[in-house]
């Protein structure tokens, strides 16, 4: 059954908090007008304020855009927190992901995929990205559909509510000059003609709030003329391009030896850094590199790349290349928008012994906030990331009493989130202004911990 049949709505609603983020400032005495799943207006109007739902002592701000996760990495939170070797890195971390990978179902993919979307869902995010890499059976058997996975994926968002952007990931090789991977073998499509018209089937049967990119997974799974080919259909049907870029040292030293380019320096020649691509992470660039990235967008994954000890992304420079920076949860070892965000900051405070730094002026916070909401949009080519009109009303409220925002005015409320939010704040959530968590649940939420509960008995 669609939410929709279990949320009814109707066509024309209208919202009245305390106060609301019009985008420069918060307002109050303002109601936010939305009519069929779109933001109308904002009014004044006693007419509409009478009539509007009352959402006393909360804020209402845009929802949460997550650009890039790996929903079935949920399975391993809390699975690789002890040493397995001499020296643990992003590379043996890799060796137990890997693990996890081959023995998830088609059915273990939904519950799991539900269980990251409904905590996301909770953490104010209305939006992801889900950079989905797992197509075939154990062995890389493809299913008699070959879109099994990305359907299940799919349907968990539908379940939730949550809109979503499948990018689907094409993956070809273990690196340059290195033997097949038995552990990569259900991510692999050998023939870019395979990956296009696996794609184009997937796109001609989406469900609501569904769309679809193309991820290259990165120059060291993806040799260069596939890349080529999955470029030009991307550039061709107009959709976003996503792909991981410099996560870690030896990546750039592969592209390197294979190329004699660094991985965004092979982009840049190719002529793919345009306003469409976003490169995950690119930690590990020089100068020069975040200048190429200055007309494309960086999302960064500070929970995530703490945990897995990729580095800190250079986002001063990559903000004064012009830059657009957007956030992933990306292992979802911890998903929150707003902690991503304010590590972006946190990083550079710690290596430069300074504050303050990612703001030219004094809207240090504004910027935070933007990459949390509208710049994730614009990556993902959606309507969404901003209260206005004409935008989808994706949005959430916020608990103007609870403990980690008490105190706040409206001067100071965008500071008070983006460095101090609680997850204990976020009352409601819509997408399309339908009600997706409501009094900070969700419908589904005991059965969806009840069934992820049971496949992780299963794995572990
Ligand atoms: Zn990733």
């Amino acid at each position: 059954m669609g939410i929709a049949n279990l949320f009814p709505v109707t066509p024309a609603s209208g919202f009245l908090p305390d106060l609301i983020y019009t985008g420069e400032k918060f307002e109050s005495n303002l109601a936010l007008c939305t009519e069929h799943g779109i933001i109308t207006r904002f009014s004044r109007d006693p007419a509409d304020l009478a009539r509007a739902t009352r959402l006393p002592h909360q804020a209402i701000v845009p929802g949460f855009v997550n650009v890039h996760s790996h929903a079935f990495q949920r399975v391993i939170r809390g699975r690789t927190e002890t040493r397995t070797s001499d020296r643990d890195t992003f590379w043996t971390w890799r060796v137990s992901m890997y693990h996890a990978a081959n023995r998830v179902s088609p059915e273990a993919m939904f519950h799991v995929a539900r269980m990251a979307f409904c905590e996301m869902a909770l953490s104010g995010i209305t939006t992801v990205g889900e950079f989905h890499y797992v197509h075939h059976a154990e062995g890389g058997r493809p299913y008699p559909d070959r879109n099994l996975l990305a359907k299940q994926i799919l349907k968990a968002a539908e379940d939730i509510g949550i809109r979503i952007a499948l990018l689907r990931t094409a993956y070809v090789r273990a690196g340059w000059n290195k033997a097949p991977d038995p552990g990569q073998s259900r991510f692999i499509t050998p023939r870019a003609g395979d990956f296009i018209a696996d794609t184009e089937t997937l796109r001609a049967a989406l469900p609501p709030r569904a769309t679809v990119g193309v991820a290259p997974h990165s120059v060291r799974a993806v040799p260069l003329d596939y890349l080529r080919q999955v470029a030009a259909y991307a550039q061709s049907h107009h959709l976003p391009l996503h792909m991981h870029v410099s996560e870690q040292p030896a990546e750039v030293e592969a592209a390197l030896g294979e190329y004699g380019l660094r991985p965004v320096e092979l982009l840049h020649r190719e002529g793919i850094l345009d306003e469409r691509f976003t490169a995950i992470h690119a930690i590990h660039i020089t100068p020069q590199e975040a200048g190429y990235l200055g007309g494309s967008t960086v999302c960064a994954c500070p929970t995530s790349e703490r945990n897995l000890g990729d580095g800190a992304v250079p986002a001063d420079l990559l903000y004064n290349a012009g830059a657009q920076i957007c956030f992933g949860s990306d292992s979802n070892v911890q998903i929150d928008i707003l902690e991503d965000a304010r590590l972006l900051e946190y990083d550079l405070r710690m290596n430069q012994l300074q504050r303050v730094i990612l703001s030219p002026s004094d809207d240090l916070s504004k910027r935070l906030f933007r990459s949390a909401t509208a710049s994730g949009a614009a990556s993902l080519a959606l309507n969404t990331g901003i209260l206005a009109p004409g935008r989808r009303a994706d949005f959430i409220s916020v608990d103007l009493h609870d403990p980690s925002l008490a105190g706040a005015d409206a001067g100071s409320l965008l500071d008070h989130l983006v460095f101090s939010l609680e997850r204990t704040a976020i009352r409601n959530v819509w997408v399309d202004a339908e009600p997706i968590i409501r009094d900070g649940r969700h419908r589904l939420q005991d059965e969806i911990v009840q069934q992820f509960t049971a496949v992780q008995r299963s794995l572990w």
